[in-house]
């Protein structure tokens, strides 16, 4: 239900936590983060208050500066922490917001080709995707663009690649997400509230867009793939 995304300088497990704090007004009833521990994916999730996911970073800490977050309000698979978010393989983590209406055909065609799903959820089959892609060869760029177009529904997505410390990929269709950058990052976010305490100016994906996120700059992509500009518009800080 509310989606985070973190490319800092320092440990960003604390920051996507208190992202997520203010996306609670959305409802939600799990709740988890990813992050690139020497570069390997790391999850950490927990079922109900966000407290639990605090308690389990408390006894785990997380280094790692880049990394998602996501708050569920399932629709597919019951609030459990098998199914919370980030769904992740060996090569991607993704938190999504929304529903993927075409997700029982894409199961099936994708554990046909050997793909192991670990939950009851419609999200999974977009990390599986994603994987899938990259497995045939495709850098993170392309197995995103290639997967996007095999998604039917509505969605919000932000990705993390296993091994890729400066890259997050974020998707919008039916759902909002924004963009945030400051001196100490660059930042996603399913609105302005969540990036508030951290980015000092927001651009807004439109409907289709998605975006290829890194320290240096973000580059936009239309539902067509073409190279887009978003308008970057000040975001108070602390609002
Ligand atoms: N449909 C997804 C699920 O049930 C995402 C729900 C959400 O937007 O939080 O896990």
């Amino acid at each position: 239900c509310g989606i985070v995304g973190i490319l800092g300088k320092g440990p960003v497990a604390g920051q996507l936590v208190e992202a997520l704090k203010r996306l609670e007004y959305r409802g939600y009833d799990s709740a988890g983060i990813a992050t690139l521990e020497e570069g390997r994916l790391t999850r950490l999730r927990a079922s109900g208050k966000l407290k639990n996911l605090e308690e389990k970073l408390a006894a785990s800490p997380m280094r790692g500066s880049v990394g998602i977050g996501h708050t569920r309000w399932a629709t597919h698979g019951k609030p459990n922490e098998d199914n919370a978010h980030p769904h992740a393989n060996a090569r991607v983590a993704v938190v999504h917001n929304g529903i993927i209406e075409n997700f029982r055909e894409l199961r099936e065609e994708l554990i046909a080709k050997g793909h192991a799903f670990t939950s009851q959820t419609d999200s999974e089959v977009v990390a599986h995707l994603v994987a899938d892609e990259m497995q045939a060869g495709a850098a993170p760029q392309a197995a995103v663009a290639a997967a996007l177009k095999r998604l039917k529904g509505a969605f919000a997505l932000a990705f993390l690649f296993n091994n890729e410390p400066d890259l997050l990929i974020g998707a919008r269709r039916g759902s909002p997400l924004a963009v945030g950058w400051s001196e100490e990052g660059a930042y996603l976010g399913s609105d302005a509230l969540a990036l508030a305490p951290f980015a000092t100016s927001i651009a807004y994906l439109d409907e289709g867009d998605w975006v290829v996120l890194r320290r240096a700059g973000a580059q936009f992509f239309d539902a067509q793939d073409a190279p887009v500009e978003r308008r970057r518009l000040p975001l108070q800080q602390g609002s």
